[in-house]
Parts: C-alpha cells; structure tokens; sequence
C-alpha cells in the first residue's frame, strides 16, 4: 500500500476498516476530559466496556448462590474453564484440550519448567534469547539451581550480532545445534518484549526437536497479537499473560498450552493439586494423584473465578472479530503505518531523530514499534504523555509504541506522528 502522510488519508483507511467498531467496546484513559491516543496495549490491554457487568454479574452469583456456585447456576464455576478453552484455542493453533486458563504467567512458566526441563546426564542446559523479559531470565536462573547447576554454565544465551538488535534465525538455530549434546531445553519468547521481534517459533522448534531437546516458548507479547499454530509447528509447552493483547485487566488470568503428544507421558513430573486431579473422581478426596486429561492436568489451585470472568469476555470480543485473521491483517497495516510515519518525521527534521529497532519485514515483528531516540529519549517519551499519547518506556532507552488492531485507529497514528515531529522540534 502507498501511504500518505495526511489527516484525511489516514481517515479514509479508517473508513474502509471492518474493524473500526471494535473500537467502541473499550474504556480509553483521559486526562483533563481528553482520552488519550493509547499505544499501551503490549503492556496493559484497555478495559472492555462489559467488564463491570461480567463482575457484577459473578458478584450476584457469589451472592445468591454461595457455595452452590461451584455447580449451580448459568455458568458453574467447576467447568467454567472449559468455556474459555473453547475460545483460547484459536488464538494459539492449538485444540481446546491443549489449553487451559490457570495461574498467572511466571507462576505456569515455572509449572511447565517442572515437566518439561528434566535435566539428564550431559543434557542438563537451557537455551533462550539474550535479553529476556526480566521475570523469565529469573524463572529461569532459578530452575537450573534448583536442579542444582551454575546459571552461567547451564544457561546459554543467544545474543545479537555485533552492533544489531534483532537475532537472525540462522544464529539461534547454529547456537542450538553447536551445543546439541548438552541442552535438555529451548525456551524462547514469542515475541521479544523489548524489541518487538517475532522469532522464527517453527524453525526454533525445529532445530530444538532435531537434538533431542524440549520446546517451549513465552508468549507474552504475543498471544492475541500475532496468528500462532503451537500444535501444528510441534511445540511442546508455552504460556501468555491475558492482560497484554487480550486485555483482561491487570494481574489477569495466565493460559498454557501442553502438546498433546505429551498427555499420557507418565514420566513427566508435575507439581500437583487437587483441581488437575481427574475431574469425575475429584470430590472423591481420595488418596494418590491421577491428573485430568489434557492441558487440564496442570491445574492445581480452583478455578479464579474473577479474573476468568473477565478473561471469558474479552475473549469474546476476539470471537465477534473472527479470532486472529482480520485482526492480523488490520494490525500490519497499522504497524507498517506507523513505520512509514515514523521514516517520514525524520525525513521533515532531516536526521535519523527516531532510530526504528522492531524487524523491518511485518513477518517478524507484531504490533509493536520500539525505537530509540537520538537524543533525550525520556523527555520526549513525557512530552508524549503529556500531549495524550500513551506508549511505554522501557530502560535504558526504548520508547514502545503498539497500536492494537481491536481499539486503535489510523487517525491515532497520525496523530502521534505528528506529536513526535512537533516535540522533537520543540526541544
Ligand atoms: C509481561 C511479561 C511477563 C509478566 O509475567 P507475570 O508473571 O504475568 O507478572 C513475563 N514474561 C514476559 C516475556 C512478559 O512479557
């Protein structure tokens, strides 16, 4: 498409959006009775309009129901799970049986760590991305001591090339195959949380499975975002968060996915609870565990009614816009504006001022745009804020913009770059 750096065209692509309602099922921020333009939703999803009723609603059931709530009632909270399995599964490419709403995301991450990173021998190392999101270099860090390893020695990290900030696919899969014989786990984010890269899932699941190593990936940053096939690419386990991209609110609802090659390996360890016990004998109390089939199995704790409530709902709302393709479609065209914006501001100030680092190619990336200011990065990131655009900044330097294809507008990212052209001048 040939892009145009003017108010009425990015309102005629508005226009001609099958997706542009959507916009009116969300809650946006104001200040001083001005919403904001929010490119945020890679950090916190906005709050879907029916968020208070589906409360409320769970509310009344608690009150009028109490504990008969767990079988009673519209929507029984023992097998309300099984109405969100439904709906995750399409947002991942995986079977209903394959997922499971539970926990929250570190929590699953080391759950699924407990199966599926079961050092042998030589084969005792994990491998994943060189500047991991935080809480999974942590997670991470922590499982190979506890299975009693040196993090630096059991922990290889697949860095960028000398003076990039994307991996290039060739790196991560010769790294996996140089150390074949001493890595039991390939662990990868989807979607790198700082630079916005979509990796290659299924040449990394590839070159995992080719010696003899499990599979697993972090998607965060990318469940809801991008159009994803975990069971078709033989992935063996991943988890997402809900409230980035599929904006259940704040601490909501984690998901996983277990390959279903895996459901009957016995020699899988778990760490186990009565909720993943099998669900027909569960109220049996009887003594030694015999999981539920599925991804169900994982479960430990009772169901989290809340935050599953709220879940069920804005799944909903990717059900009503066709689960992942349209969205797909909308989200590279907004991206790819806000790129094109982006190359046009620096043109107008006559200097790289805002450094891209997301992939060039709309294949590799979703719908986050990082870059990295030449100069003052953090003033212009509170000018920004401070003129009703709402990205995020992350340390050292990055400035994420993500506009969302279920609540963001074209318009929304003129606007911002023209904001981004008038604060650099202006400092
Ligand atoms: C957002 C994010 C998290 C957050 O984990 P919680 O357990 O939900 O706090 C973890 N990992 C990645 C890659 C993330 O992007």
């Amino acid at each position: 498409m040939i892009f145009e750096n003017n108010i009425a065209f990015a309102r005629s692509l508005d226009a001609q959006d099958s997706l542009a309602e959507m916009r009116s099922e969300f809650l946006f921020p104001e200040q001083n009775n001005k919403p904001f333009i929010y490119l945020c939703g890679n950090s916190l999803g906005l709050q879907p309009k029916v968020a208070k009723e589906v409360l409320q609603r769970q509310l009344d059931n608690w009150k009028n129901l109490a504990v008969e709530g767990w079988f009673d009632g519209q929507e029984p909270w023992m097998f309300y799970h099984k109405e969100l399995k439904k709906l995750m599964a399409p947002i991942v490419g995986a079977s209903p049986a394959e997922v499971c709403p539970m926990n929250t995301l570190t929590v699953n991450l080391h759950l699924l760590m407990v199966s599926f990173y079961q050092p042998k021998g030589k084969k005792y190392k994990i491998i994943m991305e060189a500047g991991a999101f935080p809480s999974d270099q942590y997670a991470i860090e922590s499982q190979v001591r506890f299975h009693g390893f040196n993090a630096d020695d059991a922990i290889i990290e697949v860095k960028p090339r000398e003076g990039e900030y994307i991996l290039r696919t060739e790196d991560i899969v010769k790294t996996i195959k140089e150390h074949g014989n001493e890595i039991a786990l390939v662990l990868f984010g989807g979607i790198n949380y700082f630079t916005g890269q979509w990796f290659d899932m299924q040449a990394i699941t590839v070159a995992g499975h080719s010696i003899g190593a499990k599979v697993g990936f972090d998607l965060a940053h990318a469940a809801g975002n991008v159009p994803l096939k975990l069971h078709d690419w033989d992935v063996d386990f991943a988890c997402w968060c809900s409230y980035k991209y599929q904006n259940s609110g704040p601490g909501g609802i984690s998901g996983i996915f277990v390959h279903e090659k895996h459901f009957s390996d016995t020699n899988l360890h778990r760490f186990a609870g009565w909720w993943g016990y099998n669900e027909s004998k569960r109220f049996k109390m009887e003594k030694g565990f015999i999981p539920e089939a599925g991804a169900d199995g994982w479960q430990i704790s009772c169901t989290q009614v809340m935050p599953m409530a709220l879940y069920h709902e804005s799944l909903t709302l990717f059900e009503k816009a066709g689960f992942m393709d349209a969205l797909r479609n909308k989200s590279k065209t907004l991206t790819s504006y806000l790129f094109y914006i982006i190359n046009e501001a620096n043109k107008e100030l006559g200097e790289e001022q805002y450094k891209i680092i997301t992939p060039q190619n709309e294949e590799d990336r979703g719908a986050q745009v990082s870059i990295i200011a030449k100069a003052n990065g953090k003033v212009i990131f509170d000018h920004l804020v401070a003129n009703h655009v709402l990205g995020d900044w992350r340390e050292p330097n990055v400035i994420r913009l993500s506009p969302v294809p279920m609540y963001n507008s074209f318009e929304d990212i003129y606007r911002t770059g023209e904001l981004l052209l008038a604060v650099a001048r202006s400092i």
